[in-house]
């Protein structure tokens, strides 16, 4: 069920979460969340990590 009052981005179903692009965690509400976006191909794109550690791990950037 739709609850239409939890529609501001707080409340992140865990099945909705972005994955660390390093280590796979879900990521759910971490105030260390990093998120890298870049244009390719006019597309938008973005990674995700769950902390700096993971974000200067990524080796695809
Ligand atoms: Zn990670």
């Amino acid at each position: 069920m739709v609850d239409p009052t939890s529609d501001l981005g707080e409340d992140v179903d865990e099945e909705d979460a972005p994955e660390c692009a390093t280590c796979g965690t879900k990521i759910v509400q971490l105030p260390s969340h990093r998120v890298v976006s870049w244009v390719e191909d006019g597309r938008a794109h973005h990674r995700h990590f769950c902390s700096e550690e993971c974000l200067a791990d990524d080796d695809e950037l």
